[in-house]
Formats: structure tokens, C-alpha cells, sequence
């Protein structure tokens, strides 16, 4: 048995065409069930259904031999015995420093002031403090980034741009790019080992899908 760690929303959506080039079609969506465990056309590949921050974990112990992951989850999990072959260049967004309309930022750092930052990415969020030389004190989030510059819980967030529109309708503005994020294929590095037959064309159709998308 193959199986595959996704989560529900844009990863399971965007996994989609993928997995249709390597002939793998889902027997439900996600959305549609209560299931967590998807069983496939394919009768030795299995989809399950997790969260997006916990497919590193189930991939890393072997419960599943691959997975979907986005590159902000897995640099906050450390990615300790995943093998990560592929960018599928799907889920793309940026890990971004916002702050409310009209604080100073740029200034902030400049006097080296203490700065309070609400996230959910506390492991990248002190890497890039830690490397600009600027003191901070993280708050760990685990959603709504947002709202904590307005109730004054932090002076700024680090946090997932797409389109900018959540931070716009909460009067906020993006004030630093850290890194750009899209999602990753990581494989169980025994699976890939054991499994290679099955596995190998797998990733290879993947591969493929992904190298046409520029054609
Ligand atoms: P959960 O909802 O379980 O707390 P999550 O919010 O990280 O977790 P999703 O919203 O499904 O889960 O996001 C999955 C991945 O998609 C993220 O890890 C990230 O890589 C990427 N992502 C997050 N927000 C966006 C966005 N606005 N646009 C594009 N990709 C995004
Ligand atoms: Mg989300």
C-alpha cells in the first residue's frame, strides 16, 4: 500500500492534477466526507486526510510514504528524516513582516527598539529577527495573525501573503518579505528505499506535471 498524506483545501485541490498524471484519481473529496482515510481508483494508493502542519510528522514516522507540504510548514517542523525531491510549485505565497497602516517599521529597527511579533511561524520568525540583528519577543499564534497590531497584543506579525487582501482589510501593511513559500513533495526516506518500484514512476509523472506547467 502507497500512501499519501494531504490536507483538505488548496494543497488537496491543487495535489489534484498531480495525482491524475500518475493515474491516481481520489474516490472522494475531502469535503464531501467525514472520512479521513481516501481510498483511490488505484486499490494499493491511499490518500489521508491531515492537517497541514502535521503531514511533515506522519510522512517523517512512515504512516504515510509521501506527502503534500507547504515549505513554511515544513521549516518550522525541520524536515529530520523527509526526503524533499520536489517543488510542485502550487499553494505559492510569501512569509511576509505586517504591521498596522502607519507604524514605523523601518524606524523601529533602526533604534534597535524591542519589538513584539505575534506569529505562527515562531522557529522562521526568530531566524529572521535573530539575523537582521533586531530583538524580539514572539508571541505564538495559531491563527487571526491579523487582529493582534489592532488590539495591540504585537507591534507586528509574521505571517502567509497571497493576495494581500486580508491585510488590507484590516489596515495593515506588509513591510518585509521573508521568503517566498510554495508546497513540496516529501517522501518517507525507508519508503523510498523499500517502495521504490511503485514509488519511483510516481514522482516521476509528478516531476513531469510539473516541468509541462513551463512548457
Ligand atoms: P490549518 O488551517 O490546519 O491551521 P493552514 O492554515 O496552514 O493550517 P491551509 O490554509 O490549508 O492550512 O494552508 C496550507 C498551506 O498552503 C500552508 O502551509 C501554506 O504553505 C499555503 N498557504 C497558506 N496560506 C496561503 C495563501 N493565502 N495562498 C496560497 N497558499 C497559502
Ligand atoms: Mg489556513
Amino acid at each position: 500500500m502507497i500512501t499519501i498524506a494531504l490536507s483538505k483545501g488548496r494543497i488537496f485541490e491543487e495535489t489534484l492534477p498531480l495525482l491524475a498524471a500518475a493515474g491516481i484519481v481520489p474516490a472522494e473529496a475531502p469535503e464531501s466526507t467525514r472520512k479521513l482515510i481516501i481510498g483511490t481508483n488505484q486499490p494499493d494508493v491511499q490518500l489521508i486526510i491531515v492537517r497541514a502542519s502535521d503531514v511533515p510528522t506522519y510522512v517523517q514516522y512512515g504512516a504515510a510514504d509521501l506527502g503534500v507540504a507547504g515549505k513554511d510548514v515544513l521549516l518550522e517542523h525541520g524536515g529530520q528524516g523527509l526526503y524533499q525531491p520536489l517543488d510542485l510549485e502550487i499553494a505559492k505565497c510569501a512569509l511576509m513582516v505586517a504591521t498596522q497602516n502607519g507604524f514605523d517599521y523601518e524606524g523601529a529597527v533602526k533604534q534597535g527598539a524591542r519589538m513584539r511579533i505575534a506569529t505562527k511561524y515562531t522557529e522562521q520568525a526568530k531566524e529572521h529577527f535573530a539575523a537582521k540583528g533586531v530583538h524580539v519577543d514572539l508571541i505564538k499564534l495559531y491563527g487571526s495573525m491579523e487582529l493582534a497590531p489592532l488590539v495591540g497584543l504585537a507591534d507586528a506579525i509574521v505571517d502567509l501573503v497571497s493576495t494581500g487582501g486580508t491585510l488590507k482589510a484590516n489596515n495593515l501593511v506588509a513591510v518585509e518579505h521573508i521568503r517566498d513559500i510554495s508546497s513540496r513533495l516529501v517522501v518517507n526516506q525507508s519508503s523510498l528505499k523499500l517502495k521504490h518500484e511503485r514509488l519511483q514512476p510516481m514522482l516521476d509523472a509528478f516531476a513531469a506535471t510539473v516541468a509541462n506547467r513551463h512548457a
